[in-house]
């Protein structure tokens, strides 16, 4: 298929499952090797079969990594408002069909249709903030006591390898694309398994936007396979990866020896949510309140990282919130109306067998419960409905797990040195909500959150300029602005005799 049209009506053409090509050096095209094998890819919310994906092997990628390499050696030579131009076209065109993307990827990563609109929107600012910022981009310059000027020269560190989760598939992917070529790199993408379709789309998309051919490849596969041959690749100059952080640690494991390497993990996150008795007074935000949480802990199924799925609540107000927020969520977060479908029958397995041990450990369930043992030969769907658990112990694994569907747990704390002390007993630092109507403490206990992202009174706002990412387990390196800057480019200091 070379128009997003064509490919639309194809995977319409269904009960017939579409066969997923690969796309490489401007080309969609199964892999050529003879070992390829194909995995079966579900539609979260029926449970049907929706399409078939080629799992590339080494040779395949290979063979993508070494077009990105010829491509590099053009592209990376290539002007900033050559580039500039290319990116705007790619953000056109995918504002163009934004509803033919977001149809999709509702449909093949089980979330609703309107979140998957809002995270289309997001991936078509990706492209078209990346796109200006290496227009207005600065270097640093100084003169050294009248003896020398030096100043910091940067150029494109190479080739890169591009690794995402299934939970925001387009977004995600383009949060890596879209810098990588604007900073003069070339890229071997992979999206995840059970979500490729979007990353297909994608193909067809740069294909119809005239990107050169190798300068974005993308091979489909699973992470043992195909992930693993890209980034253990010696002509891959660098690794960008969004994931778990198992996967994380494989491939830091697996890129030890090679230094060189640039590498940018974001990881996991298990996310706390202070709710501070203050900001249960009065009525506006008291709402606000509730609103925030909730939002924080279901959008999406739960299943963004930066969720807080460890609500603390201070003692006075930890009654009156459970309830309201019980209310609130049964209101407002309706399954199938405004919550999706889990991602898979994998996932689906995994966040129930958590609710399971919570029935074991006799934790309250204020909200859901147990879902049913699926039948293998009658799945409909994966559908978890939204549970709140209180009554669960501290190191409970249900308190201390990623979990990364719609489950939440609320405890009490006394103070504010036990609500850090909370916050902060976990493995991972990715984000932290915070919400209180005390100026002095949004600050005093911001600062002491042990999380690259701290929202107060607010969630998941975002502006592309700001450094994202994760401390401890959650990750290495940030991305955004200058930070994907970082990330994508070497940078060599000169000294000039003045
Ligand atoms: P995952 O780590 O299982 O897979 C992520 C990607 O890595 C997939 O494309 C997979 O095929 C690939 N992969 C797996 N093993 C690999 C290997 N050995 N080498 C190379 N690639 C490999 O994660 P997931 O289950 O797809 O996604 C959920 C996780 O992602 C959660 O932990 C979530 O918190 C995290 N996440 C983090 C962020 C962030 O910005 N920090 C954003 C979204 C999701």
């Amino acid at each position: 298929c070379d128009t997003l049209e064509k490919a639309n009506s194809l995977i319409h053409s269904r009960p017939t499952p579409i066969c997923l090509p690969n796309y490489v050096a401007g080309e969609l095209r199964l892999p050529s090797s003879a070992a390829t094998t194909f995995i079966d890819s579900f539609e979260p919310k029926t449970g049907a079969l929706l399409c078939r994906l080629p799992c590339a092997q080494q040779d395949d990628v290979e063979e993508a990594v070494r077009h990105a390499r010829t491509a590099f050696q053009t592209w990376s030579k290539t002007t900033r408002a050559e580039r500039s131009g290319h990116l705007r076209r790619v953000s056109e065109l995918l504002q163009d069909h934004r509803e033919l993307f977001a149809v999709w990827e509702s449909i093949d990563q089980g979330k609703t249709l309107e979140r998957a609109r809002i995270e289309v929107d997001r991936a078509i600012s990706n492209f078209s903030y990346f796109s200006t910022y290496i227009l207005h981009e600065q270097t640093a310059a100084r003169m050294i006591d009248g003896v020398a000027l030096t100043y910091e020269h940067r150029s494109p560190a190479g080739v890169f390898a591009l690794i995402s989760p299934w939970n925001m598939p387009l977004y995600l992917l383009t949060w890596k694309i879209a810098p990588c070529l604007a900073f003069g790199c070339t890229a071997v993408a992979k999206p995840s398994e059970v979500t490729s379709m979007s990353a297909y789309l994608l193909g067809v998309l740069l294909l119809k936007a005239g990107l050169p051919a190798g300068v974005v490849n993308i091979v489909l596969g699973d992470g043992p396979t195909t992930g693993a041959a890209l980034v253990a690749s010696p002509l891959i100059d660098g690794v960008s990866f969004t994931g778990g952080t198992p996967t994380g640690i494989a491939i830091r494991r697996a890129t030890a020896h090679q230094i060189r390497k640039h590498l940018s993990l974001e990881l996991g996150g298990k996310n706390p949510n202070l709710v501070f008795a203050d900001s249960m007074m009065a009525p506006a935000t008291r709402e606000r309140t509730i609103r925030i949480a909730a939002s924080a802990a279901f959008e999406n199924q739960g299943e963004i990282c930066l969720c807080g799925s460890r609500i603390y609540v201070e003692r006075t107000a930890y009654e009156d919130f459970v309830r309201e927020f019980t209310e609130y969520v049964a209101r407002k977060y309706v399954l199938r109306e405004t919550v999706g479908a889990v991602a898979s029958l994998q996932h689906y397995h995994k966040i129930r067998g958590y609710l399971e041990l919570a029935a074991e450990e006799k934790a309250t369930f204020r909200l859901g419960a147990v879902p049913p043992l699926l039948d293998k030969n009658e799945i409909q769907g994966y559908w978890i409905a939204p549970t709140i658990l209180t009554d669960v112990a501290r190191e409970s694994a249900l308190q201390t797990n990623e979990i990364f569907g719609p489950v939440v747990t609320i405890s009490p704390f006394e103070d504010e040195e036990e609500a850090v002390r909370l916050a902060n007993e976990s493995e991972y630092g990715l984000a932290a909500v915070l919400l209180t109507t005390d100026g002095a403490r949004m600050r005093r206990v911001g600062e002491q959150i042990e999380a690259g992202l701290v929202w107060v009174n607010c969630w998941l706002v975002r502006e592309l300029g700001t450094p994202f990412g994760g401390m401890k387990n959650s990750g290495t390196g940030r991305e955004g602005g200058d930070y994907s800057r970082d990330v994508f480019t070497v940078v060599r200091t000169l000294h000039l005799p003045a």
